[in-house]
């Protein structure tokens, strides 16, 4: 057993006053606060008192790694000094204003995005996080093309609103499946659990793609709005699709005048080792969506960047779709600073470094070491450990929809032992601040080889 993943104890950072604090703060918790996508009395939230860089300080004083980004969105970490300092100057400058309004810190922001994005995108519509983009992004697709239809793959998440927990394609939706609104689901390119028989990515390429092709054409293809994609799907397990794969779909889109929505929500501003994870491959969406990493989460911030074609159609009829914090300064001024702090900290470079060099081979080394691991994937800061019981069937740790009682103590061990990753199902994803030094992603890597004996004990 490694020396460096023993028990974190308490380093001293956290006086008892703040620990006090924070048991008053659970209790109240507890008593008022009603939590996302939780069965209200079977849960019991971590406390967090402090947080700094890759760090947090749980509600007993115990520094805990942050693997997971918070919900991975804290692309930058915590207590970024440019970040906080711009939205401090931002609130003394003018702290809000009304989104029919022109201010510098929100053109600013859009300038910024639109500039990372290629092709004819050239313009942002702000909104308060993903799923909103995700609606908006929607609501566009249709009033664009005049049509209704909207194609969205299962195994992925696009949020939990109304439209947006129906594009979602994992059982969340379940309870909202009466009201599907037009939403037409079709299984994703996922060579490692092929829906299609494949044996390889490129056999999975073309067959993913030609059931897409045959979904769209049952649908009826000039009734197919649009179809929205996460270009590396996230929660539903950090899947990279195939060589080929989108560039095919993007193809069906153009032949078919179908928008191509790419929901970058979690995998956009440097998650994936680039600004935006589709452009690891040779596509040029109509619409982006975006929140999460645009401004690390520090105001809530999310967006449509649209090109020429659909900004057209708004261009002399009105768009009827509007938020009262569209565009939101404060959050609009912590993007401004994010995105230049990722340039000026080469962030996003370190992050595809860490991954190829770093992440990639030492989870390679834990698949060899352990018969509970069946696959290990992903790109930049954006990693995922897939948890089998048998590695030649691939028969998930968990069945599809269900979380393993295992899982959950591996997460207790992994936080006993000072790390915390994220959990579904029969996944750990590995989704660090891109920012976090090689020392301390090692030291995280350590913590998650350590639990995983737990599972080997089970399979
Ligand atoms: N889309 C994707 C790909 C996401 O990962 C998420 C959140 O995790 C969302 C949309 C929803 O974003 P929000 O929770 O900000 O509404």
């Amino acid at each position: 057993m490694s020396q460096t993943t023993q028990r974190q104890e308490t380093d001293g950072r956290i006086t008892e006053e703040q620990i006090a604090a924070g048991n008053r703060a659970y209790e109240l918790d507890r008593e008022h606060v009603f939590h996302s996508w939780s069965a209200q009395d079977q849960i019991s939230p971590m406390t967090v008192l402090d947080a700094e860089g890759s760090w947090i300080w749980d509600g007993e004083g115990n520094k805990i790694l942050d693997l997971a980004s918070q919900l991975i969105f804290t692309n930058l970490g915590h207590k970024h000094p440019k970040v906080i300092e711009a939205i401090k100057e931002q609130a003394e400058k003018l702290c809000t204003v009304a989104p029919q309004h022109a201010n510098d810190a929100r053109s600013e922001a859009a300038r910024l995005i639109v500039e990372r994005l290629a092709g004819d995108i050239n313009h942002v519509f702000f909104t308060n996080g993903g799923a909103d983009a995700n609606e908006h992004a929607v609501r566009m697709a249709r009033l664009h093309t005049g049509r209704h239809k909207v194609l969205s793959a299962y195994r992925a998440y696009h949020g939990g609103t109304h439209l947006a927990i129906n594009l979602t394609g994992d059982p969340r939706r379940f309870a909202s499946d009466k009201a599907s609104d037009g939403v037409v689901h079709f299984m994703p390119a996922y060579t490692y659990r092929s829906y299609f028989g494949a044996e390889d990515d490129k056999q999975e390429a073309e067959r993913a793609f030609n059931h897409l092709r045959d979904v769209v054409m049952l649908e009826g293809a000039d009734q197919v709005a649009a179809i929205v994609l996460e270009a590396i799907p996230g929660t539903a397990g950090i899947y990279l699709p195939p060589p080929g794969y989108l560039e095919s779909v993007q193809q069906l889109c153009d032949e078919h005048g179908i928008v191509l929505i790419f929901d970058e929500v979690m995998a956009g501003f440097g998650r994936a080792g680039k600004w935006f994870a589709h452009q690891h491959f040779n596509v040029e969406p109509d619409i982006v969506t975006f929140a999460k990493g645009v401004n690390s989460g520090y105001v809530p911030m999310g967006g449509v960047a649209m090109d020429d074609a659909i900004y057209a159609t708004f261009a002399e009829r009105v768009y009827p779709g509007g938020l009262t914090y569209s565009g939101h300064p404060l959050a609009a001024a912590a993007a401004v600073a994010a995105i230049n702090a990722m340039d000026d900290e080469g962030v996003i470079d370190h992050a595809q470094r860490l991954g190829a060099e770093v992440i990639g081979p030492r989870l390679e080394e834990l698949k060899d070491r352990h018969p509970s691991v069946g696959d290990v994937r992903g790109v930049g800061a954006f990693w995922a450990i897939e948890l089998v019981q048998d590695r030649e069937t691939r028969e998930p740790i968990a069945p599809y929809g269900q979380t393993a009682p295992v899982m959950n103590e591996i997460m207790a061990e992994c936080r006993r032992r000072g790390a915390l990753p994220f959990m579904n199902m029969n996944r750990l994803h590995i989704c660090p601040p891109l920012n976090i030094s090689e020392e301390d992603v090692l030291f995280g890597l350590d913590v998650v080889d350590e639990a995983l004996r737990l599972a080997d004990d089970v399979v």
